[in-house]
């Protein structure tokens, strides 16, 4: 099993650095090339979701990668990759891959609560830490949306098909657990 890392902006070598620790192989992906290797999940880091999103636009991997989403291939997003898969975007013009039904807000916690840390739980796994950094929230689901986790009432964590989708950033602290839960989701779509 291989996982594929977007690596053309953001906090993506936190996320290596978690795969690292669980022994799973992965690859960057950062220009149009690294789109033909083998790979069989993606991770979409936090970072600037605006960037990132002009980005894969500018070196010609949206389609791709879109394309791959749309056929099946889990993706774990964090941050801004959420926003990257959101359906729409309440305080956004911009339209990314649109493959997760659900409305997100960007910058939801506003300025002075930016960035904070908290525990909760989350479905299927137990409570878990989460590091929030100018992060969106999720304020709508369409049908067959899980939610995964709620903080302080706001939607933070969702699975759909095989999208897992956080607000927070599970790679900046010391727990795998997400990134287990989500091999597991990636080793289950490699069988079929
Ligand atoms: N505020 C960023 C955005 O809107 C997301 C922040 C993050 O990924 N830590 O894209």
């Amino acid at each position: 099993m291989v996982i594929a890392v977007l690596a053309v902006q953001g906090a993506f070598a936190e996320h290596e650095h978690m795969l690292e620790k669980l022994g799973i192989s992965y690859v960057e992906l950062r220009k149009k090339d690294d789109l033909y290797q083998k790979y069989d999940g993606i991770i979409l880091p936090g970072g600037e979701s605006t960037v990132q999103g002009k980005l894969l636009k500018e070196l010609d991997m949206y389609d791709t990668i879109h394309g791959q989403i749309q056929q099946g291939m889990p993706v774990l997003a964090t941050c801004a990759g959420l926003i990257l898969l959101a359906d729409s975007v309440e305080n956004d013009d911009r339209e990314y891959f649109k493959t997760l039904p659900v409305t997100v807000k960007r910058n939801a916690y506003g300025r002075q609560l930016g960035s904070f840390h908290t525990k909760q739980e989350l479905k299927g796994i137990g409570i878990v830490p989460m590091t929030f950094i100018r992060a969106p929230y999720i304020t709508g689901v369409n049908e067959g949306v899980d939610i995964l986790a709620k903080e302080n009432g706001h939607i933070v964590a969702v699975r759909y098909k095989n999208q897992l989708a956080m607000s927070f950033h599970p790679e900046l602290d010391d727990d795998e657990r997400i990134h287990k839960y989500f091999a597991e989701i990636v080793r289950e779509h490699a069988k079929q």
